[in-house]
């Protein structure tokens, strides 16, 4: 989803799609951590130009259950 690069002044996220930073300077400590800030706008980033972040968040589960099921359902259908 994005890399981590640390500047001398500032951590920097870079999206691994395209060239789109964030910059965690660039975020109010006032309103919480800004690397928490500055992630969590990489994610939206993520989601809405590359479509990855609410998949990232489902592959987990889906893919343990999915797997599992589409392997079952195939080996059945092949059995009969
Ligand atoms: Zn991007």
């Amino acid at each position: 989803m994005y890399t981590i690069s640390k500047e001398t002044d500032s951590i920097v996220l870079i999206c691994r799609d395209c060239s789109h930073t964030e910059r965690v300077n660039s975020f109010d400590e006032r309103l919480g951590s800004s690397r928490t800030q500055a992630a969590r706008a990489m994610q939206d980033h993520s989601r809405e130009k590359h479509g990855v972040g609410s998949v990232l968040k489902s592959i987990p589960k889906s893919l343990l259950s999915h797997g599992a099921v589409v392997t079952s359902q195939t080996n059945n259908l092949t059995g009969k």
